[in-house]
C-alpha cells in the first residue's frame, strides 16, 4: 500500500493512507536497502502488519521531488511565511531571513499576513507595497473572521506547503482551521507513544480538509529564529531581487551598496523605488555576515 509519512518519532513513522487510516510503522531494513533515512513528507510503500492495531512496516521510500535541509523534510512544493499585520508587529528582519532561506532552497514563497480583522488599512498597504515590489505573492487573511481563507486554500490546493513564522501570529489557529482534527490527533499520538512525558514537538504534516488527497500543510516547530548559513556576504544582494535593475548604475562592479559612492541601489532607495524597510534589513544582515565567525 502507498502512503505518506506525516510524522516520525523515535523510530516510528506515522503513515497517512488514501483511505484516511493512519498506520504506525517501523522501517525495518530500509536504511540497509536504500541507504536513506525516511523523512516526513516521504511517499512510501508499506506492508500492513496488523489492521486491528493499524501497524505496518515501510518497505520502500519512493523517489523524492526534493529534500529540504532545514527543516529536514521531503517533497515540499512551497513555503507559506506567516506573520501578523499587528499584535505582534512583523519583524522585518526575521521575515527577510525566512525569504533568504526559502530562496536558498529554491522554494516558491507566499507571504501571508494574518489578523486583518484588527489591522488598519495603512499598515496593510505598506506591507503589500514592500513585498509585492520585490516579486512576492502577498496575502492578507484573518483566521478569526475567515477573510482571505478561500484564496489561501486555492493557493494550497494539491500542494505540500511548509509553514514558517514566529509564535503568536496564528499558526496553530490556522492549522486548526485547515485541519480541525489536528489538536485531537496530536494528543492521541503522544498518549500512545510517549505517554505525554516528552513534550518535544516535531515536524508534522496535516492533511488539509476538502482540497483533495494531495494537499498538506507542514508545521515546523522551532523554525522561528534563524541564522543565515551558507550565505556569503558577496551573495547577499542576490537575495534582494529588487536591487538587480539598479546595480548597473553602481560605479563599482561588485558594489556592496553600503559605503561606496555613486551607488545605484542607494539612489533607488532615496528616490523611493526600493523599500527603506528592505534596504535597512539588508544593511543589518550585511553587518551580521561581516561579523560572523566562519562556520566549519
Ligand atoms: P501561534 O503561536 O503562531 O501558533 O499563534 P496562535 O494560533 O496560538 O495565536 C496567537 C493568538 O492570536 C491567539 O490568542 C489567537 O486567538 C490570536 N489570533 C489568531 N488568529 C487571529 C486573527 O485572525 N485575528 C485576531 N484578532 N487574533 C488572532
Ligand atoms: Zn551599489
Amino acid at each position: 500500500m502507498q502512503g505518506k509519512i506525516i510524522k516520525g518519532i523515535a523510530g516510528f513513522y506515522y503513515i497517512d493512507t488514501p483511505s484516511g487510516k493512519l498506520y504506525e510503522c517501523r522501517a525495518k531494513g530500509i536504511f540497509r536497502q536504500q541507504k536513506i533515512k525516511p523523512l516526513v513528507g516521504d511517499d512510501v510503500i508499506m506492508d500492513v502488519v496488523s489492521e486491528d492495531d493499524a501497524t505496518g512496516n515501510v518497505s520502500e521510500v519512493l523517489p523524492r521531488k526534493n529534500e529540504l535541509i532545514r527543516p529536514p523534510v521531503a517533497n515540499v512544493d512551497q513555503a507559506l511565511i506567516i506573520f501578523a499585520i499587528v499584535h505582534p508587529n512583523p519583524s522585518y528582519n526575521l521575515l527577510d531571513r525566512f525569504l533568504i532561506m526559502m530562496k536558498q532552497q529554491n522554494l516558491p514563497v507566499v507571504i501571508c499576513f494574518n489578523k486583518q480583522d484588527i489591522a488598519g488599512e495603512e499598515e496593510q498597504r505598506e506591507l503589500e507595497e514592500t513585498y509585492e515590489k520585490c516579486g512576492y505573492k502577498v496575502l492578507f487573511i484573518s483566521v478569526a473572521n475567515g477573510n482571505g481563507i478561500d484564496e489561501l486554500k486555492s493557493l494550497l490546493k494539491g500542494k505540500t506547503t511548509v509553514l514558517a513564522g514566529p509564535s503568536g501570529v496564528g499558526k496553530s489557529s490556522l492549522i486548526n482551521l485547515l485541519h480541525p482534527k489536528a489538536q485531537m490527533e496530536t494528543g492521541e499520538l503522544s498518549r500512545k507513544i510517549e505517554r505525554g512525558k516528552n513534550t518535544t514537538r516535531h515536524s508534522e504534516l496535516f492533511h488539509v480538509e476538502g482540497l483533495g488527497p494531495d494537499t498538506y500543510i507542514m508545521d515546523t516547530p522551532g523554525f522561528t529564529s534563524l541564522y543565515l548559513k551558507d550565505v556569503t556576504i558577496r551573495d547577499l544582494p542576490l537575495y534582494y531581487p529588487e536591487f538587480e535593475m539598479y546595480e548597473p548604475e553602481c560605479r563599482f562592479g561588485g558594489c556592496s551598496h553600503i559605503t561606496e559612492p555613486d551607488c545605484g541601489v542607494k539612489k533607488a532607495v532615496m528616490e523611493g523605488h526600493i523599500s527603506h524597510i528592505r534596504y535597512e534589513n539588508y544593511k543589518v544582515l550585511y553587518e551580521d555576515l561581516k561579523n560572523a565567525k566562519p562556520v566549519y
